[in-house]
């Protein structure tokens, strides 16, 4: 609990103050209770989403605007959070969505799991540094357990990456298109990976989404290339372009209004005649250094005057205008074209190639698709759904399949999921834990127990009960089914891996990983005392944070 209790140290017997009066202090116990209870509302926040049978959560804001989702990153960025161990708590859902784009809500869960069991032993007496030692411990030793029990997977593997997207997408309302989302998923992943010695790196930038409402989410699209979010500028251009020849420019094809204090005088109509006529001819000749390239498509970064509009349109060029760049970026990886930055530049090198460039209305707006490009290093998905609520949350089940594959085939390694993988570590690190003595063994004991969180939560969240599913997990665990995991579809445990349920070993192993560390960091604080303006990495000149006079306050 906060308490107003300035910190007082003392001189010969003269107690001086420290802090100034009224700041907001909780030390010891009541600290780390606070914090711990904290942690446990934001993991319990999000439990019931856990799996396929997970529930959704409504996000309603002060406006009224509201999100549906099941997306535990999601909901925790969106709810106003203020307690700062339950910020800590957000930061390990962000990390994980990060670095790997799916388990967040496992992450978080685990954390919560692993405090709440950290609670139980401080009320033993056990020391939070003993607690954090043997978690250490547990959490190396299962992620080596993880790293034994995973399976290899490659690029080539089609059909298991394609169970991979399946799995980080069940629960998610877009279930029903998951087979046609992860095939899709997946080939936008091996177009855009990359092989370097041995070594697959994929860049999920690479892979761009566009969203529109108004289709269902099966009309979702890979387009071998980019969808830009602009029209071809002028009526007269073509509409579509096959065999493109595509330039890539980041100058304006216009002239440059002049400077403010500069002035034309122009005292004649035969004067403006001849000034007009100059810029004719330059703005032509703009086009002309475009069109002498061979170039059929002008995707351009600046503006385009109206008149070199009309002569491209003459030259039947079709030309886009004002596209963010990195749209231009993703169509040079996509086109194999060169962004140039002067006009004088261009030549017939630079033009990247599309089999297809054409405008089309999607959802009432114009885009232009750049298509079928030739080995194409950047593509676009465009995610559709009936209404922007849908086509958020299909777009945000295809990040995360996307990160769930991408991690798979860049770490090699998958495990089975439906809790299979956090049941098989428990049982390991429960056997594990009789190499120590006494009070790190239950330290690590209570860290296996945390991970069965998992498995429960499953069961618990499609109606099952949680102690048989334990039981029965446990028992096909002993018996070396490594694989067995919640069939939550038929209230059965069951072996997950002949199921199709599987997971991306870098989900489980960072999931722990960040789950472990978060908790670690929680345990270790034992003063909570409300500082001024925190100036990160050292103290703000003139003196301690939170002074009265101090630098760097607001
Ligand atoms: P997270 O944010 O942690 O990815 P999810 O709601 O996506 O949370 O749930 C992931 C959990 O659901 C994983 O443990 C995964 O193995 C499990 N899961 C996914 N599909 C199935 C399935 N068909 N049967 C049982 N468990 C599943
Ligand atoms: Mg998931």
């Amino acid at each position: 609990m906060m308490a107003s209790q300035p910190m007082i140290g003392n001189l010969g017997g003269q107690p001086i103050l420290i802090l100034p009066e009224g700041t907001l202090r909780s030390q010891g116990k009541d600290a780390q209770k606070a914090n711990i209870a904290a942690a446990k509302a934001i993991a319990d926040a999000v439990r019931t989403t856990l799996g396929p049978k997970g529930m959704d959560k409504m996000l309603v804001d002060s406006i009224g605007d509201i999100v549906i989702t099941n997306d535990g990153v999601t909901i925790l960025q969106e709810m106003e959070i203020e307690h700062p161990a339950a910020k800590m708590m957000v930061e390990v859902a962000k990390t994980q969505n990060e670095e790997v784009g799916d388990g967040t809500t496992t992450s978080v869960i685990i954390s919560g799991e692993l405090l709440k069991k950290a609670e139980e032993l401080l009320e033993q007496d056990i020391h939070p540094t003993v607690i954090t030692r043997g978690f250490k411990i547990a959490k190396e030793e299962a992620l080596k357990i993880l790293q034994e029990i995973s399976m290899p997977v490659t690029l080539e593997d089609k059909e298991s990456l394609e169970k991979i997207a399946i799995t980080s997408m069940s629960g998610k309302s877009v279930e029903r298109a998951s087979p046609f989302l992860a095939k899709l998923v997946v080939d936008a992943v091996n177009v855009v990976a990359e092989k370097e010695n041995g070594k697959v790196n994929i860049d999920v930038n690479n892979i761009k989404r566009e969203k529109k409402h108004g289709a269902s989410s099966e009309e979702t699209e890979l387009i071998r290339g980019i969808v830009i979010d602009k029209e071809v500028v002028h009526p007269a251009m073509p509409k579509n372009i096959k065999e493109a020849k595509i330039a890539l420019v980041d100058v304006a094809l216009e002239i440059k209004e002049p400077e403010t204090d500069a002035e034309i005088r122009i005292t004649s109509p035969e004067q403006m005649q001849a000034f007009l006529e100059q810029e004719h001819t330059m703005l032509k000749d703009m086009v002309e250094k475009v069109a002498v390239t061979g170039a059929n498509v002008l995707i351009c970064q600046k503006g385009i005057d109206d008149l070199a509009q009309h002569y491209l349109a003459k030259r039947g060029v079709l030309a886009t205008r004002r596209v963010k760049k990195s749209d231009m970026e993703a169509l040079s990886k996509a086109t194999g074209g060169r962004i140039v930055t002067s006009l004088e530049d261009l030549s017939a090198d630079d033009l990247g190639y599309a089999k297809l460039v054409e405008e089309k209305k999607i959802a009432g707006e114009s885009m232009t698709f750049i298509r079928d490009c030739k080995d194409p290093k950047a593509v676009t998905i465009l995610v559709r759904g009936s209404t922007d609520h849908v086509v958020d949350e299909v777009d945000r089940s295809i990040e995360d399949a996307i990160g769930a594959v991408s991690s798979a085939v860049e770490v090699g390694r998958i495990v089975a999921g439906a809790g299979a993988p956090e049941s098989e570590v428990a049982m390991r690190l429960r056997e594990y834990a009789e190499k120590f003595s006494g009070r790190e063994q239950l330290a690590i004991r209570a860290f296996a127990d945390a991970l069965e969180v998992i498995p429960r939560s499953l069961a618990e969240n499609a109606g099952i009960d949680p102690i048989d599913v334990l039981v029965g997990l446990r028992a096909a665990h002993d018996k070396g089914g490594v694989t067995f995991g919640v069939d939550v579809f038929n209230g059965q445990v069951s072996d997950a891996l002949a199921r199709g349920v599987i997971e991306p070993l870098k989900v489980k192993t960072l999931a722990i990983k960040s789950a472990a560390e978060a908790a670690e960091m929680i345990l270790r604080i034992d003063d909570v005392i409300s500082a001024g303006k925190l100036s990160r990495g050292g103290m703000p000149p003139g003196g301690m944070g939170g002074m009265p006079g101090a630098e760097g306050m607001e």
